[in-house]
């Protein structure tokens, strides 16, 4: 599944609750955004989660090598719900480095 869809691999993914913009907690319910990668033989991580506020929904400059994507979600105990990817960038696009 190296190419797996991410907003189908992290649909109920859990997830933590701190936003990593302003440490403020996501509640049930909520919307937040998220930032996830996939590297060759692994599954999807996410790396990071924010708050609605403080959400990037772009990816800046990729990262050569890695599939990431950008995606919005309902957080709802613990896990991810409702997943849809907001930016992609694939491991032939970004920079080398
Ligand atoms: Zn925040």
């Amino acid at each position: 599944m190296s190419h797996a869809d991410p907003a189908a691999a992290l649909n109920g993914a859990q997830t933590g609750h701190i936003c990593s913009g302003c440490n403020k907690g996501i509640r049930t319910g909520d919307q937040l955004h998220a930032y996830a990668t996939l590297y060759e033989g692994d599954g999807w991580v996410l790396r990071r989660i924010w708050c609605d506020e403080c959400g990037d929904t772009a990816i800046e400059s990729g990262t050569f090598g890695a599939d990431e994507a950008t995606l919005s979600a309902i957080f709802w105990n613990h896990r991810l719900v409702g997943v849809q990817i907001t930016d992609r960038s694939r491991p032939e696009d970004g920079e080398r480095v």
